[in-house]
């Protein structure tokens, strides 16, 4: 099996210096390994992601000298790929329509609930069915009835970074108290949400490791979840470490002034990049 990997940013913003760190990670594994690198553009939050930063993270990424093994795959160009995965889904009786904004969610969490995590969605449209479903409606995982149906099967994960090394299996209660029903798709703003249309482009593109940052370990139980009910292979994960800046603080993911553009504006060249991020 050749070692195929990716890097997957979504074009909201200039490429940081986090994101190129995550990026050569996964670009020199491949290459260690004999393998590929392939450059995903995650675009399909249609409001947010902008051409000019899909150039800008292009041309930070070729500076810094990598190549990718085939065209780049842009999301937003193959939305309708990730219906067929939706229609199961629904067929499952997995999805239901919801209309709450982020204030409605907001509102019904304010009073504290114990060890529930904040974006945990607290189910005002979990008794809506499909047949109900105005234009606008977000859908929802039931992911109650999603675990309930994985029960009776064996479904687990590798993980190979450091910090979760070894076989994952699926934790249920975690998965509801932390991660809840989460949005799939809402027509007009996210076509098709990240969990799905990310986990769906790993098994179409052959992805045979993920190499992402660790901030994202917490939504590989989601995404093998999905991957799971839809039956399709599961990928090997491997989360590495974030970079810290000099006071050990974890360099935020948006923070413009660690664009890369914004180094080379200064000088940097590639291989000071390199050893800035310790590579
Ligand atoms: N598009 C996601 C991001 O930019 C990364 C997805 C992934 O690597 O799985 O945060």
């Amino acid at each position: 099996m050749t070692f195929r990997t990716r890097f997957a940013p979504s074009p909201t913003g200039p490429l940081h210096i986090g994101h190129a760190y995550s990026a050569i990670v996964a670009h020199d594994m491949a290459k260690a390994a004999g393998g590929e690198f392939l450059l995903r553009m995650e675009d399909t939050d249609l409001q947010r992601s902008k051409p000019e930063w899909d150039a800008q993270i292009i041309d930070d990424l070729t500076w810094l000298g990598l190549t990718w093994d085939e065209p780049v795959l842009r999301q937003s160009h193959q939305l309708a790929s990730y219906d067929p995965a939706l229609e199961k889904l629904e067929a499952m009786g997995l999805l239901y329509p919801c209309s709450c904004t982020r204030a409605d969610i907001r509102a019904a969490l304010s009073a504290p609930q114990e060890g529930v995590a904040h974006d945990v969605y607290p189910g005002t449209c979990k008794h809506r069915l499909m047949s109900d479903r105005k234009p606008g409606d977000a859908l929802r995982l039931h992911l109650d009835r999603a675990l309930d149906i994985l029960s009776h099967r064996d479904v687990r994960f590798e993980e190979t970074g450091e910090r979760h090394k070894g076989i994952h299996t699926l934790d249920p209660e975690q998965a509801l108290r932390a991660i809840g029903d989460i949005v799939l798709s809402r027509k007009g703003e996210e076509i098709v949400a990240y969990f799905l249309a990310s986990a769906l482009d790993d098994v179409a593109q052959g992805i045979t490791h993920v190499v992402r940052g660790e901030d994202l370990f917490d939504f590989t139980q989601i995404q093998v979840i999905l991957l799971a009910l839809l039956d399709q292979p599961i990928p090997i994960y491997h989360h590495h470490g974030l970079i810290r800046d000099d006071k050990g603080k974890r360099l935020a993911k948006r923070d413009d002034a660690r664009a890369i553009a914004k180094y080379r504006e200064d000088g940097a060249t590639p291989e000071d990049m390199r050893a800035m991020i310790g590579l």
